[in-house]
């Protein structure tokens, strides 16, 4: 690898003064864009390292430092173990609030979003992030955003892209669809007094669902995510196995309607059935009675809050009675058929059986209506499969049960009650074993303006029809004024609406919804591998020659829905020909939040830290290396300003020595043998201290116990500064403490490296190696005698007090079996040996 050719500018000063030196490197390291570039072939091995890309709202925020500050550190830890490292930086540009941002300053989206970019990118560089800019992605921007449009239409030929009618909300004094983030108390945001009315409109899904069952067993394939992330995922798909049954309303040519439970074994329990308030069943029976009717619409109130709060859990659980029955298909027997508000239609199927012997849920209402509770199951006794006569409290809900009162399946195990009773019922074509997952169809469409269009066009004569791929990209014009209200703001631009038919060539109309973002950020990472590719979104075997990413750093607010789309996008890559990994990250970080006197960082708090205020305070070293040192990268973090001081003054003690001892540095190698043993202790500490960081690089990422291990080195370092170190230990150790920073204060790093007299950068300075025979702590041998007799030799470190090595032989095992019942007369420590005495 030839050098890299630098003046060697040093600062010398006594006083570490962090600012010169970070304009310094930071000019320097700009001037050369080869320096972080990923080698496209390399005989080294590969190692892509990724940090989730930020939306650029304006600034950096602490959390983001810490997010780059964990991947710079390990990108840097592998260039200087000798990977071909990519490490690219990208911007997830469209979205929300650039629309919001355009309504309050009058600024046109791209500008404010653009404008914004420039602005997060010198604080970027400013913080020292070691990127490669060559494969910067911006979401926003055409060359990107096209090939978003380019998957839809694949998505659509493949029958993985439909429309179906679904509900928005919508504020009628906007004239306009409201995303979730707009609905403020049930309010519009513009409108404080306007209450948002849900609608029923026709839009773009995907179909996730089709990977369902893939999504959910690829979690078992993935060791290097963090477990609670992979259950989070698992909870989301919701996999579970049961049973549809047909309930027949009782009147003639009553409607029939399907309950799904998992628990069909319980069935003979089942003492009613109950419906979701917006199922079709609860419509009809309500159409025909004014006081079900407005007993309904109160439920469906009092679950739209509940959703809204996101917890439909701990809803107070209401419900009417309808006062229609509908017949249990296994034993003919009538039940109550009610409307509850717990009961989601767009779970299962909206309907489900109530059995309050055995479901805490059921138990509940049954007591709170006065609805029989009627025992089917039993425990089984011991595990086996015999019914006892013991009488269980209810609700009894485990499994471990048999059944009674169940007709012909009276006796039978719930295990097997479930298999015959499924299968009884397809026999008798009233319902069958199924399996559902409460994962739904992605909904991507949005009827805003700053996101992609989504390319299909409808024309009178042929319907829906797609845009031609040679036509993409469809650009999304310009100034739009989209502070004004009435539908869709792409509605408004007629030169972008009115466009010909590609299969007639008759007058068309086009879709005016963009795509969530959801979808930019689901590939995006590929896009880097091949970022200004025109002809494909990236070329194949470059992206198979990085993918999968090695490493995926960001926040776990993140573990759901991003996760699981891009993991849906690559499945469905795969399964078009472009790539070969069945999943897009082999190993998986979330690292914890950034909170101030124990609240989130938030403007109406005023808690918030400026990344820039602590660059001009403490420069970018400390400000990025107090993120690692404060605790674990996946703890929550407490931000005390006084810490990144302490960063600073650790800094500011290595800056001191390395310049009063750089002179010093030789060539010379290392001799073992002639050390004092103040030199022999340093000497150890040292390897312990290169052991302890490579350990964690390599394992638990514990940055902070692996600084304050760079750190006791320093201070000993200090401590036996004045006696005189042998020059060649001096050098190495110099060396060695400089390698060990780079990875977390790279500014600071390079300086003292040039200080040392070395070239080049420090990406390129191997990592250093730890010999465990001089990491390894000295002991001495003490023999252990028991009335004059040797019984026993046990191992101590030099130096320890006579009375810890009393303690030690006396607890020693061999020794003890000498002693054990003896009265103990006297017990000498020589300083050589030990002799007990016992009668
Ligand atoms: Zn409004
Ligand atoms: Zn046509």
């Amino acid at each position: 690898m030839p050098q890299e050719e630098t003046e060697p500018i040093t600062i010398r000063e006594d006083r570490y003064d962090p600012q010169p030196i970070e304009e310094k490197w930071a000019e320097r390291w700009q001037r050369d864009p080869a320096l972080y570039a990923a080698e496209p072939s390399s005989t080294k091995p590969k190692y892509y390292v990724l940090e989730m890309l930020p939306y650029p709202s304006g600034g950096l925020h602490m959390g983001h430092v810490r997010n780059y500050a964990i991947g710079d550190a390990l990108a840097r830890y592998m260039w200087m173990n000798g990977y071909n490292v990519l490490h690219p930086m990208g911007w997830d540009s469209f979205g929300l609030p650039a629309e919001n941002a355009a309504i309050a300053n009058q600024t046109p989206p791209r500008d404010w979003t653009l404008g914004n970019i420039v602005k997060m990118k010198r604080q970027m560089k400013r913080l020292g992030f070691a990127y490669d800019w060559s494969h910067e992605v911006t979401t926003c921007l055409p060359d990107y955003y096209r090939w978003n449009q380019w998957f839809f239409l694949k998505l659509f030929e493949r029958g993985l892209a439909y429309r179906k009618k679904s509900k928005v909300n919508w504020c009628p004094k906007c004239a306009t669809v409201l995303a979730n983030e707009q609905v403020v108390g049930g309010c519009c945001w513009r409108h404080e007094d306007t209450l948002v009315e849900q609608r029923e409109l026709e839009q773009w899904f995907l179909r996730t669902t089709n990977y369902a069952e893939e999504l959910l067993r690829g979690l078992d394939q993935l060791p290097g995510w963090p477990e609670k992330v992979r259950t989070m995922q698992r909870n989301w798909i919701g996999r579970s196995e049961g049973t549809l049954v047909d309930f027949r309303l009782d009147y003639s040519g009553g409607d029939v309607f399907t309950v799904f439970t998992t628990r069909v074994d319980t069935i003979y329990g089942a003492t009613s059935v109950q419906l979701a308030p917006e199922h079709p069943i609860t419509a009809t029976l309500a159409a025909a009675d004014p006081d079900l009717r407005m007993k309904v619409t109160q439920l469906i109130a009092e679950q739209g809050k509940a959703k809204e709060s996101g917890d439909i859990a701990a809803i107070e659980k209401h419900g009417v009675n309808t006062g229609h029955v509908a017949v249990n298909p296994y034993n003919g027997e009538r039940v109550p058929v009610w409307v509850a508000n717990y009961i989601l239609m767009d779970y299962g199927t909206g309907a489900i059986m109530s059995v309050p012997a055995h479901d805490e849920r059921d138990y509940e209402f049954a007591k709170k209506y006065g609805i029989e509770i009627r025992q089917v199951i039993v425990p089984n006794a011991g595990g086996g499969t015999r019914a006892t006569q013991e009488v269980p409290e209810l609700p009894f809900t485990t499994m471990d049960g048999n059944l009674v009162n169940s007709g012909e399946f009276t006796g039978l195990s719930c295990a097997d009650a479930i298999k015959k009773m499924s299968a009884y019922a397809e026999q008798h074509k009233f319902g069958k074993a199924t399996v559902t997952f409460r994962l739904k169809d992605w909904g991507i469409s949005r009827q805003r303006y700053w996101g992609t269009p989504i390319p299909m066009v409808y024309c009178e004569r042929d319907g829906v029809v797609p845009v031609a791929e040679k036509d993409l990209p469809v650009i999304l014009p310009e100034n739009v004024d989209i502070t004004l209200t009435g539908g869709s703001p792409l509605g408004r631009v007629p030169e972008f609406l009115n466009t010909t038919c590609p299969r007639c060539g008759g007058l068309a109309r086009r879709e005016t919804d963009t795509m969530d973002t959801f979808v930019d950020s689901s590939w995006y990472f590929y896009r880097y591998t091949d970022a200004h590719n025109d002809k494909v979104p990236f070329d194949s075997k470059i992206a198979g020659y990085w993918f999968p990413i090695d490493q995926y750093i960001g926040g776990i607010e993140h573990a759901i829905l991003h996760l699981i789309y891009s993991r849906f996008w690559t499945k469905f890559m795969r399964d078009l020909g472009m790539i070969e990994n069945d999943e897009p990250v082999e190993r998986l970080f979330s690292q914890g939040m950034i909170i101030k006197g124990g609240a989130k960082m938030s403007k109406s708090l005023g808690n918030v830290v400026s990344p820039d205020e602590m660059v001009a305070q403490y420069g970018g070293d400390s400000a990025r290396m107090y993120t690692l040192f404060a605790t674990s990268p996946d703890r929550e973090l407490d931000w005390q300003d006084e810490g990144v001081a302490g960063i600073y003054r650790f800094l500011a003690k290595v800056y001191r020595f390395v310049s009063r001892n750089a002179q010093k540095n030789s060539a010379e190698t290392r001799k073992d043998g002639s050390f004092s043993p103040e030199a022999r202790a340093i000497q150890r500490k040292l390897h312990q201290t290169i052991k302890r960081v490579t350990d964690d690089f390599q394992g638990r990422w514990h940055f902070n116990t692996c600084i304050s291990a760079v750190m006791e080195l320093v201070n000993e370092l200090y401590a036996v500064e004045a006696k005189g170190l042998p020059a060649s230990l001096l050098a190495g150790v110099q060396r060695d403490v400089v390698l060990l920073l780079a990875p977390f204060a790279p500014y600071l790093a390079h300086e003292l490296w040039e200080m040392l007299g070395e070239r080049g950068s420090l990406l390129k300075a191997p990592w250093p190696r730890y010999d465990p025979e001089l990491a390894k702590e000295e002991e001495i041998e003490i023999p252990v005698q028991v009335n004059g007799k040797l019984r026993s030799v046990i191992v101590v470190a030099p130096g320890t007090p006579p009375e810890e090595t009393l303690q030690k032989a006396l607890a020693e095992e061999k020794v003890q079996t000498y002693i054990a019942g003896k009265d103990i007369v006297k017990k000498i420590f020589t300083g050589k040996l030990v002799n007990i005495v016992v009668r």
